[in-house]
Parts: structure tokens; C-alpha cells; sequence
């Protein structure tokens, strides 16, 4: 069965401190708006409507705008008015299931939103809800009494009911603000489920909780890719470094520093994935320094890179295209030593091997080629 939503967005927000009302203060880039409206669209709304403050309703339009079945409307001075305001402006069946959400409540995740719609087949309307798990206690700069948890929840938004009883409930209701919509339908004797709600969707009410939503709102950790490709061509000699491993061989790779391709295309990879540029800016071939360096230093410098950021390396994953040497034998050698270079885990590290089958430079054996892959996690920007 369809379902339509009303988005309550049109509170004074007297407690949250100077600034926007609640609905409009930025949240990780977006109005706080934003983030329940679409997620109740992301999970099938048919009919969305958000219930604001006269000189909102353009800003609501324009910022919601790609939503299907957005209908913007004016609230009243009490919550209830802007519910019954939202309710007037839905079309659909009588029956339909109607979402009432408070739009200070950001977090709705689509979980809760299938959970408040499949208790409804049950019972004559829905709420999220969580058991209270804190002691109680009554009284004010003192302890006046102990008050039993036992049972009590604490009632979130969405409250699901079907549309035409919520309206009727309310028509039935004696006067005076209720403190939310199961209030209005309680006292007209619907039977009401309690759906485990869930505590990310807490209401903003006070200037601090819009701390604790930022970092919420804000991915604390992001991944980064990098890949990194190198040759060398083949020379004479009687042995070849790849990946830290000294390989016995009739031929060696030739280049200014000891020619690890393998290591080279891991240091792009890395370098690449924090956007520092790339091996040769850090270490010019031109540089005498670097003459024959071991390539472990090299690697070694990207790594710290990553570090100096707050960063971790998560996967490297290396391909080396070459007829000859076999690489197999030597894979877990290889494994541990750039494992031990990076100081990760070994199981963080994957070399693999293919050939051309005779195809290109590598399958002439004019040359051999190394490609990586790099995923690092950084602190978010
Ligand atoms: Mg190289």
C-alpha cells in the first residue's frame, strides 16, 4: 500500500537559541529540512507534504524541488494546526497510511520508516518509540520521588495513522494543544503500536544538540584511491628486486635507483591516493642522492606521508606483468616485505602475477610492468 508524509516544519524554535529555525540551520551542508524530507521520499512517499512558516514556502519549494509529490504549505501557531494543515492538503484514499515526522528530527533512517508501516497492518496506527532506560525522578532542584520506568517510552516521530481517522480524531479532540498526534488518537480509542524507534532520532530542541547532530551528520573517516603504474626495461645482470625481495635471475631491471618496479607503482598508488603527486616530484631521477637507493625508502616516505595526515592504509593490491622470473615463489616474501616497509598487516597486502602471453614489451621481455592499487582512509575533510 502507498503512504503519504507531513514534515512538521514550522516552530518558532524558541529553545534552540539565536540563529534560524530549527528546520533551516545547516546540518553537514544541508538544511535540517532536508534530511528527513528525503529520506521519507527515498522510501516511497507518495504525497510529501511540509508544513512551514509563511515566508518559508518558497525556500521549501526550491529546496526539495527534484522531490515527487511535494506539496508546500503554511502551519499554524501550534503544532497541531500545522499537522491538520498538512492533513487538509493530502489527496489519496481515506485509508491511506499518513507519516506525520518532526522535521528537528533529521536522523530517519528507512528502517524505522518500514517498521512504523508494518506495525499499521495490526493495530489502528503506529509510533517510534524507546523504553526509557534512564532512572526517573520527580522533583525539581531536589528529589521529590522515584518514578517506576517500567513500561514508559519515550515517543519519537514518524506516528503513522491512516489519514481519514487522524483527521476525524482531531475533529474529535476537546481543545487544547495534545502533545503529539497518538494523543489525538488515543483519545478518540485507537489502538496504537509501539515500534522501536531509534536514538539517532532525537529532536534538536537546544543549541547543543546541533553539536552532537554535526557529528553525527559528518562522516568522521573517508577512503581515498590511488593507482599506480611503472616499467623498466630489462638489462644485463644476474638478479632483480621486486617488491623487497632480491630475485636471482639471468637479467636485471635497469634504472637509477635499484629499478623495484613493484615498489614504484606501490608509492604511486599511495602518493595518488593523498594527491601527492608522484614518485619522481619526491625523488628525482636526476638526484645523485637517490642513485641506487633502495626502493624500500621510497615507500617508506609515502607511507609516512599517509601518516603525517592522520591517514591508514587499507588495501594494497599490486600487479606484476612479466614473462619471467616467477613471482609465485617468492609472493609471500614480497607480501611481508612490503608489509614490514608500510608496517601494516600482511593480510592488508596482495601481489598477483600474469603474463601477456608473449604479447607487447612484456611478452617480448623487453621490459617488465607493475600496476598497484591503493585504498587509504583519512580523516574526512
Ligand atoms: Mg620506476
Amino acid at each position: 500500500m502507498t503512504f503519504s508524509a507531513v514534515i512538521v516544519a514550522a516552530g518558532a524554535s524558541l529553545r534552540a537559541g539565536p540563529g534560524a529555525p530549527k528546520p533551516w540551520r545547516d546540518l553537514g551542508g544541508r538544511p535540517v529540512l532536508a534530511w528527513s524530507a528525503r529520506a521519507l521520499s527515498a522510501a516511497g512517499a507518495r504525497r510529501l507534504v511540509v508544513v512551514t512558516t509563511a515566508d518559508r514556502i518558497e525556500a521549501a519549494r526550491t529546496l526539495l524541488a527534484d522531490l515527487p509529490g511535494l506539496v508546500v504549505v503554511e502551519g499554524g501557531a501550534a503544532r497541531s494546526l500545522s499537522v491538520r494543515a498538512g492533513l487538509a492538503a493530502l489527496d489519496g484514499p481515506p485509508d491511506e497510511p499518513v507519516l506525520v515526522h518532526d522535521a528537528a528530527r533529521p536522523f530517519l533512517e528507512a528502517a524505522v520508516i518500514a517498521r512504523v508501516l508494518s506495525a499499521l497492518r495490526d493495530a489502528d496506527g503506529a509510533i517510534a518509540a524507546l523504553p526509557v532506560p534512564d532512572s526517573l525522578k520527580r522533583g525539581g532542584g531536589e528529589i521529590a520521588g522515584s518514578v517506576d520506568r517500567e513500561g514508559l517510552w519515550r515517543a519519537q516521530t514518524p506516528q503513522a495513522f491512516p489519514r481519514a481517522a487522524l483527521l476525524a480524531a482531531f475533529q474529535a479532540w476537546p481543545g487544547g494543544e495534545p502533545t503529539d498526534e497518538a494523543a489525538v488518537m488515543e483519545a478518540a480509542g485507537a489502538r496504537i503500536a509501539l515500534v522501536h524507534g531509534d536514538p539517532r532520532l532525537f529532536k534538536l530542541t537546544w543549541p547543543e544538540d546541533f553539536d552532537m547532530a554535526e557529528s553525527l551528520a559528518r562522516p568522521v573517516r573517508e577512503v581515498r584511491m590511488g593507482q599506480g603504474i611503472d616499467a623498466h626495461r630489462w638489462g644485463p645482470g644476474d638478479g632483480v628486486w621486486l617488491c623487497g625481495v632480491r630475485i636471482p635471475h639471468d637479467a636485471a631491471l635497469v634504472g637509477h635507483s635499484d629499478a623495484d618496479a613493484g615498489l614504484h607503482a606501490l608509492t604511486d598508488a599511495l602518493l595518488g591516493a593523498i594527491g601527492e603527486g608522484d614518485i619522481g616530484q619526491h625523488f628525482p631521477p636526476t638526484d645523485p642522492r637517490w642513485k641506487g637507493e633502495p626502493s624500500a625508502t621510497f615507500l617508506a616516505h609515502a607511507g609516512a606521508l599517509v601518516s603525517a595526515r592522520g591517514g591508514r592504509i587499507l588495501s594494497l593490491d599490486l600487479t606484476l606483468v612479466c614473462e619471467r622470473p616467477k613471482v609465485a615463489p617468492h609472493r609471500e616474501a614480497m607480501r611481508q616485505a612490503v608489509a614490514a616497509i608500510l608496517g601494516i598487516d600482511v593480510s592488508r597486502v596482495s601481489i598477483k602475477a600474469t603474463t601477456t602471453e608473449g604479447m607487447g614489451y612484456t611478452g617480448r621481455q623487453e621490459g617488465l610492468l607493475a600496476q598497484a592499487l591503493a585504498a587509504v582512509e583519512l580523516p574526512a575533510t
